[in-house]
């Protein structure tokens, strides 16, 4: 029965189900529990505490303190937050923060918006791992650098920046590091502290919790703008009445996260590790960023030459297969990724290219399956493609 069709979903870094023990954790605060948690009331004590228990566990996980951690909408809200708050709060200081090529569009946008807004913004590029150059940061802060947005880990290759190193150099020149690690959060070790991380960005639906709600991480002392004015929640700092079913599920997602971080990333590398081998054994596969302890547990990126990339998603649906493209759909137009081609992908094998992202409930035989299905469809795509054709002729 190898020809069995089955439902594969393995497209985690896009996003993930919320385990069941976060359900039931959250349950009584759309309910029972709905106290606003700045009343003075016993009704506001529970919900009160309950943020407090979140912030605490996000606390332990990052090592900051709890009141470093702020609530927000998500990743990409804390991008935004993290990004402009420090450039328009520094703004006395300089007008030069300094990114990469392959940031997600929550901090390259931020970035295009600041520009216009008389900031300058250097963009870092990176080998054909995906690596960002020390050296080439370190020569591109200047007494006008206020801000350094480098990602921990990149959501499409996978690729795991050399942060503690960055930490180190952004402290050394006093400048601010903020990090978008809404990849890596739950998934690699994280050590605000140990890493000289200032400011760091969170989601919660990348670990298995609600969407809707992430984390915005400030190091104490910090000059940052107020992002939300209002009723003066959260410090004042983002006003608003606080989320407090989906903080109390965030808290939950990021203790379990910690608890089977370990277990679980040695459990995806060796899947992760198989499914490579295994397409590269298909000719004229290519993989995308870095490899061992470099590259994210859960991902594979692969690019396939002589491949009609419509096609190959097509027929992946088809067979069930949840995965993502290498070009993204975005207001109708596909836009090829500008993450493979910083690291020099060619067009054309951008839109044959196929990030799998992988998961708690992926399973080997999952992997089995998608190998056999991932030769067959791209040996049928193949034999219409005449470039390929005469590839076999020659
Ligand atoms: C998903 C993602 C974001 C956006 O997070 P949302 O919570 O969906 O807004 C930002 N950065 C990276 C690297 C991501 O993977």
């Amino acid at each position: 029965m190898n020809n069995m069709k089955r439902n594969i979903y393995i497209d985690y870094a896009a996003t993930t189900y919320m385990k069941s023990e976060v359900l039931e954790e959250m349950n009584p605060y759309f309910t029972e529990y709905f106290g606003n948690p700045s009343s003075i009331h016993f009704m506001s004590r529970k919900t009160k505490s309950a943020i407090d228990k979140a912030r605490r566990r996000v606390a332990k996980v990052l090592n900051s303190k709890a009141d470093e951690i702020f609530f927000t909408s998500g990743g990409s809200e804390s991008d935004n937050w993290g990004i402009k708050g420090v450039a328009f709060a520094n703004e006395g200081k300089g007008n030069h923060i300094i990114t990469t090529k392959i940031e997600h569009h929550a901090v390259l946008n931020t970035c295009k918006y600041l520009e216009k807004h008389g900031f300058k913004v250097t963009y870092l590029s990176v080998n054909k791992e995906g690596m960002i150059s020390l050296e080439e940061l370190k020569n591109a802060i200047s007494d006008k650098t206020i801000l350094v947005s480098i990602m921990f880990a990149n959501n499409e290759i996978g690729t795991i920046q050399p942060i503690k190193e960055i930490g180190e150099i952004c402290r050394a020149k006093n400048v601010l590091f903020h990090t978008d690690a809404v990849q890596a959060t739950g998934h690699v070790f994280i050590d605000v502290d140990e890493m000289n991380i200032d400011l760091l960005s969170l989601s919660a639906h990348k670990f298995y919790g609600p969407k809707g709600i992430g984390v915005l991480y400030i190091k104490k002392g910090i000059k940052i703008d107020n992002l939300i004015h209002g009723g003066s929640q959260q410090r004042a700092k983002r006003s608003g009445t606080e989320n407090v079913a989906g903080i109390v599920g965030l808290g939950k997602a990021i203790e379990l996260a910690e608890e089977t971080l370990e277990e679980e990333r040695n459990r995806l590398i060796l899947l992760r590790d198989k499914l490579i081998d295994g397409l590269l054994k298909i000719p004229y596969s290519k993989l995308n960023g870095a490899v061992g302890e470099k590259r994210l547990p859960g991902n594979v990126n692969i690019s396939f030459e002589f491949v009609d990339g419509e096609a190959l998603f097509i027929n992946l649906d088809t067979m069930g297969i949840c995965a993502s493209s290498g070009s993204a759909c975005s207001a109708g137009s596909v836009e090829p990724s500008h993450v493979l081609d910083a690291i020099g992908i060619p067009q054309n094998m951008i839109d044959s290219t196929v990030r799998f992202s992988m998961g708690e409930k992926t399973t080997e035989e999952d992997i089995d399956y998608l190998l056999k299905v991932m030769s067959d469809i791209i040996e049928r795509i193949r034999k219409l493609n005449s470039e390929y054709k005469q590839k076999l002729r020659v």
